[in-house]
């Protein structure tokens, strides 16, 4: 069987095409810039050359309407009949308190995803878009939602609760959702494969470093915190995202910069201008954060270690939240090919049993492996990430 991953983002869709007997991706593509008088398109299929086009695409309708022609095109094209394909995988960013897992497209659930529109008013509108779009072009074939924040749906109220006056979780649903959570689902059920044993008989502890980077404690298989909160925000220092900062600096700079009385302006400070960049005044790119820390430049330094030391004081809290740790796992793109990060991060943690190979942390590979020393208590272990590998997977199962 076949099944379509669709990432409907604020102004693109990325697709991927997968064989899932063999659980190959067979085509896969990318629409960026909808809306724009230049949109730009790329596609691969196996096999097949890239193509690469700047065209027009005016919305999200037109988008899916394009990727299904390219699967069809009778020269490169993936299927023949679109019946060839039997399942589409929606990611969805934000599921609020209402989606615990994913779940089969209904009008039911279409109306439930309207009503997170507020949550992440960037993102899901456009999900929503592509949901629509893809039933018009994909009649009868059944659609599956794909939350970030589902996994995370296990944490205890006191691990997602703010310390808030109550009304605010009542009235406005505020409390931690936490994100990334289809890929730390894959990595902890490839970490369970790697360290032999059912997940839920171990306890994991998770980084996913990417430009938005998330830590998460996983106890027996389940989710009971996160580093990300209400918004992919918080937690650990990132590209651009502040991270945590004392909230009280939000009121500081409202009542003091009458350009941030904004909401928009202020998000755009905390969420694109910060972090590596922020510090920096660089690149919010961990690869040119570490050029620069070797030719001396002292602000990227203090950026890289800001970052390292966020992510170890996040290990250290879930250490002692988990009674015990099986494995700590490095993936997506800082995780999976950032030695330096990973040294800094794991550097003095021996008294909690984890202890890294330097030699192995140093060598460059795309699979999944061990960089833990031979005595190391703690398995680290680098996993690749496949988050759209595991949309299909669940699209599969559910539907
Ligand atoms: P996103 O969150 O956008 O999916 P990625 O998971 O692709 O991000 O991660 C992007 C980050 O990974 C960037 O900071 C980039 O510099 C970093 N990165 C990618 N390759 C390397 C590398 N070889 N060394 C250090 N950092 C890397």
């Amino acid at each position: 069987m076949k099944a379509l991953v669709v990432n409907c983002g604020s102004s693109s869709v990325k697709y991927a095409l997968f064989e899932m007997d063999e659980e190959q991706k067979i085509a896969w593509g990318l629409i960026e810039r909808i809306g724009l008088p230049e949109a730009y398109y790329k596609r691969q299929i196996i096999n097949a050359e890239e193509k690469k086009e700047v065209i027009k695409v005016k919305n999200h309708t037109e988008a899916i309407e394009l990727v299904i022609e390219e699967l069809l095109d009778r020269k490169a094209g993936s299927i023949t009949d679109i019946n060839e394909i039997a399942v589409v995988g929606h990611r969805i960013v934000h599921g609020g308190d209402k989606f615990s897992k994913s779940v089969l497209v209904t009008e039911e659930v279409k109306k439930d995803l309207k009503n997170c529109f507020s949550i992440a008013p960037l993102h899901t509108p456009a999900h929503y878009a592509g949901i629509v779009a893809v039933e018009k072009m994909l009649p009868g074939i059944p659609s599956v939602l794909v939350f970030d924040t589902a996994f995370h749906q296990t944490m205890p109220d006191y691990a997602y609760m703010y310390a808030l006056p109550y009304e605010f979780y009542e009235k406005d649903h505020i409390r931690r959702y936490g994100f990334h959570g289809t890929s730390h689902n894959y990595v902890s059920q490839r970490a369970a494969k790697m360290l032999g044993k059912p997940l839920n008989k171990l306890n994991l502890i998770t980084a996913h470093l990417g430009n938005g980077s998330s830590i998460t404690a996983i106890e027996k298989g389940r989710v009971v915190d996160t580093s990300m909160g209400f918004t992919p925000l918080q937690g650990v220092v990132m590209g651009t995202r502040c991270g945590d900062i004392d909230s009280a600096i939000i009121a500081y700079l409202l009542d003091k910069y009458s350009q941030y009385k904004k909401g928009s302006v202020l998000n755009d400070l905390l969420n694109k201008k910060s972090g590596l960049a922020g510090i920096s005044g660089i690149s919010g790119d961990m690869r040119a954060i570490i050029q620069a820390v070797g030719e001396g430049n002292k602000r990227a330094e203090l950026a890289f270690n800001m970052l390292t030391y966020s992510i170890k004081k996040y290990i250290g809290a879930y250490y002692g939240i988990l009674n015990g740790v099986d494995g700590l796992v490095f993936t997506a793109g800082i995780g999976e090919n950032s030695a330096p990060v990973r040294e800094s991060v794991c550097k003095n943690l021996s008294v909690l049993g984890i202890e890294i190979d330097i030699k192995k942390n140093s060598e460059c590979s795309d699979e999944e492996r061990f960089i833990s020393a031979k005595k190391s208590k703690v398995k680290v272990m680098i996993i690749p990430t496949n988050e759209e590998l595991m949309i299909a997977r669940e699209s599969k199962r559910v539907c």
